[in-house]
């Protein structure tokens, strides 16, 4: 592939910095769950990372489950980065979920997480990623031990930062004082879900990575595509998320009644403001200083171009936050 990647690329996007460690990340990553080796092909991937990229867009996000089969992302993004500047992108993955059968082929013990990251790098083609995550809390694995392997996994030269995704403040807060005590690479990112419809990490997460000096970035800040203008009518568009996966489900139980109404008046006040609903959606996750990134997914480039533009008005005023809160409260 000899694509030309737009030499303005660097103009317009925001990087920030992600918490107190020396790591810029852009307003608006791109992740591969579900879409790209999922119900989205090589081809697609390869246009919606080549268009992010050129809007600035340099991180982009896996996990070893990723795709159908799991692992099936990361080989077809892994196919595409080989055509990209690695130096110019931050790249990360996960071990936590389910990838093999048999006792070490999930949760987060020192045998799987090592084994895992070095299929990671297999299926992604790379020597190493940007950031390494343990994808979510292990009740039965002593904090020490995973701690210790990710701080492994980073001397040896296969990763560059280290990141916790779904842990609960205490958790987080847990394994902050055990990297400390043992001396191991500090966590320089947290990946929770927050969006509209889910305001939980406002109570129980924030205060606890501002403090820890520890980024964010936020996964389904679009609410799998909820918090959009596309399922505002009575059918479920074919090209959707929800016509892929969700079977009838998205019809009866997901957008329909008290969702369909909170998503309705949302996406009144987002007009309001001259933007999309999924616009207003990724501005209100970076209105907390604590939020380093929002992270998308995609399945076309066109709702790259969308959510990109949302820069252009990331600015609240009173009476918004408060409308907002009275929909979806706190
Ligand atoms: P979003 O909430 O951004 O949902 C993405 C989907 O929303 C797209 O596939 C598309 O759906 C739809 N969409 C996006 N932009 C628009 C738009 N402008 N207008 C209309 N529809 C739009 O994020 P995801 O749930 O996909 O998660 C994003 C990333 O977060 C993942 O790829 C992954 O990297 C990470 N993640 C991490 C998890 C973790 O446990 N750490 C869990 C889940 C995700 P459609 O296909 O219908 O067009």
């Amino acid at each position: 592939q000899n694509h030309q990647f737009a030499e303005n690329r660097y103009d317009t996007m925001q990087y920030r910095r992600t918490g107190r460690s020396g790591l810029m990340l852009p307003a608006i990553s791109l992740g591969a769950w579900e879409t790209f080796g999922g119900y989205r092909g090589e081809e697609i991937a390869r246009e919606c990372l080549y268009r992010a990229f050129d809007l600035g867009i340099t991180h982009f996000d896996l996990a070893n489950n990723y795709g159908r089969p799991p692992g099936n992302a990361e080989t077809v993004v892994g196919k595409v980065l080989k055509t990209m500047p690695r130096d110019e992108l931050i790249i990360s993955s996960k071990a936590g979920y389910r990838m093999w059968p048999g006792p070490y082929g999930e949760w987060l013990s020192k045998k799987y997480i090592v084994a895992s990251l070095d299929q990671s790098l297999k299926r992604l083609g790379l020597e190493y990623v940007d950031i390494f995550y343990a994808h979510r809390p292990d009740p039965n694995t002593p904090l020490e031990e995973t701690m210790a392997a990710l701080d492994l996994v980073v001397r040896q030269g296969k990763a560059l930062y280290v990141g916790v995704s779904n842990f609960p403040g205490d958790d987080l807060e847990q394994a902050v004082q055990v990297t400390k005590q043992m001396g191991l690479t500090p966590i320089t990112i947290h990946q929770p879900r927050y969006n509209l419809l889910d305001r939980g990490r406002e109570h129980n997460l924030f205060d606890h990575t501002v403090r820890n000096g520890i980024g964010v970035i936020t996964f389904s800040p679009l609410a799998q595509g909820l918090l959009s203008d596309k399922y505002l009518g009575q059918d479920i568009p074919e090209d959707s998320r929800a016509a892929a996966w969700w079977g009838n489900k998205a019809n009866e139980e997901v957008v329909q009644g008290e969702q369909l109404s909170k998503i309705r008046r949302l996406n009144k006040i987002a007009q309001e403001r001259g933007q999309t609903l999924a616009q207003m959606a990724l501005a209100w996750n970076l209105r907390l200083p604590a939020v380093t990134s929002v992270l998308i997914g995609a399945s076309k480039v066109a709702q790259i171009e969308e959510n990109v533009a949302a820069l252009n008005n990331l600015e609240f005023s009173e009476e918004e936050l408060k409308a907002i809160d009275e929909i979806v409260p706190r």
